[in-house]
């Protein structure tokens, strides 16, 4: 029977599950559970897409639970079929509710309160959203954008149709709305974290990212940990747990990694959807296994840190691209607030979201801060004329490129290095020496900058060019990716090195854990460039220490490399850095080690 320190394993059971199940049939369900992976709590629904489960069921599935110390929720799925003759012209995906619709309001309130009345707790599966666009929605929306009417809407639908009704009826109950994972399109159907969070007592985080590659809705499986810091910042403390389940996820190793990348997020609960479904599913299979491993190392891990990237609430564009650099080794910390005081930052074209945004990036980096913003921020701000020209000497004139040739900055350059593919690129133009070239991509006889440096007062602002096809970050070649990954040593003070498609997971305590995604690439050797001297990386698996390597042409001054073997995709490992007790060289010595510009 599997328990954990640092996470419940909850288990989702839809009302179909539970309408006609027995007593010995739950049994015989549990023990699967807790052979395989553990069951803390289970969330029962007791009406879905207009079935009901009767009262007398619905007690016998809570006492069961109960009887076997298994913790107890309700959910509630806000879905409907056609409840009058009108409802036959409204598209509504998945019977998903018309909330203008009085008799829809009317039938939401009663599931409401049917489900208040059992549960002192209950959750919100992702269908708490709208996309109706029926005559008395559009008659509602009036010269709104769809976006800011069902914003408004579904705000007022949270306060006055579930949490007043459910209040009203169990003034004891907590209601939890749980958020898909396909942040990036919440706005446009009412999915509204920063009034939400005011509304709701918890928050709940989507992790059911699935298999990229295949499915439709384009989110990168780093996604099943940074959505989950996201929402933790939205709701400090009340980002309840997340959510997954095993559909599109062939081989079953992508199932898995949606539950490690929960855990690593420090996901309160893994809720695994559902019980039905997964009642002898070979996918549960390994978790209790690896959940236990990574139950350990979490023990000994600190608080999540990444570089902050600012995503302001209802942004969109550039869409997940800072998933895929979280897949391109780089580790991320999702923010819906400026980080002022953080000593890094990533803006991406999102930021513009805030409109005072240049003139808060000015402030921070002309402060100390070091800032990195890619090209679609960049272009963006030069579109909007508000200041950028201030930091850098980069333009944009409307030139792109395409190349698979890449080279490392400087007159040499590193030698020559190509990606399988060809990729797409902007081409920003700059001033040589005011602003300064750490990495190239060739075409011809000419080369152009992917990765600019500006200093602008105290601080530093790195521009990173990214290519049109964010499904080829990971394919860059190593020399270019190193570089990318170098900039990001502002809050986590050491770098991946190696191929992409694999993630490192950090925490404040110099503990960290590398992750080499399945599919894709096939995994290689991969290596750590701590950022200061450190004596040893430790396996916190094994207890064997890694050693420096040999410092060549690029390691030594104040900087030390270590190599790793290969890493396996799919295999869980975990690290931590143990630093020299001068963890900085002296500024003489290191000023020494570098070449001249
Ligand atoms: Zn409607």
């Amino acid at each position: 029977m599997f328990h954990y320190d640092n996470f419940k394993l909850t288990l989702f059971c839809t009302a179909q599950n539970m309408m006609r199940v027995t007593e010995e049939q739950l049994q015989k369900q549990l023990e699967f559970y807790r052979r395989y992976v553990g069951c803390d709590k289970v969330y029962i629904e007791p009406y879905r897409d207009g079935e009901t489960i009767p009262e007398e069921q619905l007690a016998l599935v809570i006492k069961f639970f109960k009887d076997n110390g298994i913790e107890v929720s309700g959910a509630l799925t806000t879905t409907c079929n056609n409840l009058t003759d009108g409802d036959k012209d409204k598209y509504r995906m998945s019977g998903t509710y018309c909330y203008v619709n009085k008799e829809m309001r009317a039938h939401l309130v009663k599931t409401v309160e049917y489900t208040a009345r059992h549960f002192d707790e209950f959750i919100l599966d992702d269908w708490f959203f709208t996309m109706c666009t029926c005559d008395e929605c559009r008659a509602a929306k009036g010269s709104r954008s769809w976006e800011e009417f069902r914003l408004d809407l579904m705000a007022e639908v949270s306060e006055n149709l579930i949490i007043k009704p459910a209040k009203a009826v169990n003034p004891n109950v907590k209601v939890i709305v749980k958020y898909p994972n396909w942040s990036e399109a919440y706005q446009e159907s009412g999915y509204n974290p920063a009034v939400q969070r005011n509304i709701f007592d918890k928050i709940y985080t989507g992790t059911e990212t699935r298999d990229t590659a295949k499915n439709d809705q384009h989110l990168p499986r780093y996604m099943s940990y940074s959505l989950v810091r996201l929402m933790e910042n939205y709701a400090p403390g009340r980002n309840g747990g997340t959510w997954f389940d095993p559909y599109g996820c062939n081989p079953i190793e992508i199932f898995a990694e949606q539950a490690y990348l929960s855990a690593l997020a420090r996901g309160r609960e893994l809720t695994m959807f559902n019980w039905g479904d997964l009642y002898r599913n070979r996918v549960v299979t390994p978790l209790g296994l690896q959940l236990a491993q990574i139950d350990e190392f979490l023990s000994k891990a600190g608080t999540p840190v990444g570089t902050p990237t600012y995503l302001p609430p209802d942004a969109q564009g550039e869409d997940h691209l800072e998933d895929f650099l979280g897949m391109a080794g780089i580790p991320l910390e999702l923010v819906p607030d400026f980080p002022k005081d953080a000593k890094s930052l990533l803006l991406t074209v999102q930021a513009h979201k805030d409109a005072g945004i240049v003139a808060k990036l000015t402030d921070y980096v002309k402060n100390g801060g070091r800032a990195i913003v890619t090209s679609g921020f960049i272009t963006e701000a030069l579109k909007n004329g508000d200041g950028i020209e201030e930091l850098t000497s980069i333009r944009y004139r409307g030139r792109r490129f395409r190349t698979n040739l890449f080279r490392g900055g400087g007159i040499g350059g590193g030698g020559d290095a190509r990606s399988a593919h060809a990729v797409t690129f902007p081409l920003l133009e700059h001033r040589n020496n005011t602003t300064w070239t750490l990495a190239k991509a060739v075409v011809g006889e000419e080369n152009y900058p992917i990765l600019f440096s500006d200093h602008y007062g105290k601080g530093e602002l790195i521009t990173l060019v990214v290519p049109d096809e964010y499904g080829l970050i990971y394919g860059l070649p190593e020399v270019t990716l190193n570089a990318f990954r170098e900039q990001f040593v502002g809050d986590v003070p050491y770098s991946l090195t190696g191929p992409g498609q694999t993630s490192i997971f950090a925490y404040d305590n110099d503990t960290f854990s590398v992750y080499s995604y399945i599919g894709g690439l096939a995994g290689g050797g991969y290596g750590i460039r701590v950022d200061g001297r450190a004596d040893s990386i430790e396996n916190l698996t094994n207890g064997m220490k890694l050693f420096p390597a040999p410092s060549g042409m690029f390691g030594g001054g104040d900087v030390t490399n270590f190599s790793f073997f290969m890493l396996s995709p799919g295999d869980l490992n975990f690290y931590k850095i143990n630093w020299n007790e001068q963890r900085h060289a002296p500024k003489a010595e290191f000023q020494a080690m570098s070449a001249p510009h």
